[in-house]
């Protein structure tokens, strides 16, 4: 048996446990710090932005439409393994545009994605009120509408993979965390880690993936390899209203000036995000100013949201790489058996899935 060990348990680590624990033969351990989904996951508002990504070719168009297609299966797998809930909204994503906007790109796009079998529909102002009447600003000029898109529950979702792993004989430590590692040289130029050094003593590892979002730096220095990712602050909101805003039985996600409005049921919403940059001296605070702009923005959008109670608002922080395109799937520099699959910036969720397939496949193929 061949002993893998993740380090980290968000949303990526968890996806990538679990389709590891479909392959037989293998001893798989996730060490997490915290609880799952405590990191970037559990701050993140689940929008699967795929077909209606500006991606069209390469590892960035792949990864979306590998993510998009393992969800629609992985979803009803999960649910009837664990018995959980996973809540998806499955009614697309509508994408306001606004004057000024390019929509011959749109058009373009459109007829891109129908060349490999997904949808979007583009209409006009008309298109937008009639559909959702509760989009009112002078500026809209019309919508690109992605039915085949999805949103997800990041939190739900997480725990139910730590589920469907744990009954497929993964072995999760909670609450603790790796400090150091031990390696020795492989060869003349690789070295490999043979044990973590845990705050719940040492784990011995024959194969290792990083999976520990804005962690994975400080692991990696550890490793004498750092691999600078930098956090980007989000915040968001749950509001709440007395009844559905617009046609209560289509509800798509909704998003204009890259501000999600998130249905929930219940006549709830998540509403986000802010990106909010490191200061110079890398200070990461979240400033109220942001997220009253992102608030305001929607309202101008959605003026019903002036009656929305503020339920919560929260923050989050995005493993963004530095110098580098998101996310970091690669084997570690100077190392035989180590494999980073970390800093997803703002689409860990939707890449979580195709994440975990290229891990495997990198496996199988003894890439590591
Ligand atoms: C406000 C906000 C909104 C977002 N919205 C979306 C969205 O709509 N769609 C989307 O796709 N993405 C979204 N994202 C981005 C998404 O949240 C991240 O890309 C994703 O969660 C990254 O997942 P991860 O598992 O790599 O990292 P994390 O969730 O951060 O998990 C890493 C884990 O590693 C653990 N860890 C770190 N160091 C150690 C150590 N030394 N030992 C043990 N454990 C360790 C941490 O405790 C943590 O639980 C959003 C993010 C934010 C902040």
């Amino acid at each position: 048996m061949s002993k893998i060990v993740i380090i980290g348990c968000g949303v990526v680590g968890a996806a990538i446990a679990y389709e590891l624990s479909l392959i037989s033969g293998l001893e798989i351990a996730v060490v997490e710090k915290n609880t799952p989904a405590s990191g970037s996951t559990g701050a993140a508002l689940g929008v699967l932005m795929g077909a209606i990504s500006q991606k069209k070719k390469g590892r960035a168009w792949r990864f979306r439409s590998t993510s998009l297609k393992r969800y629609e299966t992985l979803i009803p797998e999960l649910e009837a393994k664990t018995g959980l809930d996973i809540p998806v909204n499955r009614q697309g994503i509508l994408k306001l545009l606004f004057a000024g906007d390019d929509l011959e790109k749109w058009h373009k796009l459109q007829e891109f994605r129908a060349t490999e079998g997904w949808k979007l529909e583009i209409g006009d102002r008309d298109y937008v009120t009639q559909h959702c009447p509760q989009l009112v600003n002078d500026n809209i000029i019309g919508a690109v509408y992605s039915p085949q898109d999805r949103q997800i529950h990041p939190v739900k979702l997480t725990q139910a993979l730590v589920a469907g792993a744990t009954a497929n004989g993964v072995k999760f430590y909670f609450g603790v965390e790796v400090k150091d590692f031990v390696t020795q040289a492989a060869s003349d130029k690789l070295s490999s880690c043979q044990y973590l050094e845990t705050t719940a003593g040492k784990i011995a590892v024959e194969k290792l993936i990083i999976s520990a979002g804005l962690g994975s730096t400080p692991l990696t220095q550890s490793l004498q390899q750092a691999i600078p990712i930098r956090p980007v602050l989000g915040q968001a909101i749950k509001l709440k209203l007395d009844r559905p805003l617009g046609n209560p039985v289509w509800q798509p996600v909704i998003t204009g000036n890259d501000v999600h409005l998130v249905p929930l049921g219940n006549n709830g919403y998540w509403l986000g995000a802010t990106v909010e940059f490191p200061t110079e001296t890398g200070e990461s605070i979240a400033d109220a100013k942001l997220l009253e702009q992102v608030h305001q923005e929607a309202i101008a959008f959605c003026p019903d949201l002036k009656n929305a109670t503020i339920l919560e608002t929260w923050s989050g922080k995005r493993p963004r790489p530095e110098g580098i395109p998101a996310p970091i799937i690669e084997q570690l520099s100077g190392y035989s058996n180590v494999l980073l699959a970390t800093a997803h910036y703002r689409n860990g969720v939707l890449l979580a899935p195709a994440t975990a397939l290229e891990v495997v496949q990198m496996l199988l193929k003894a890439k590591i």
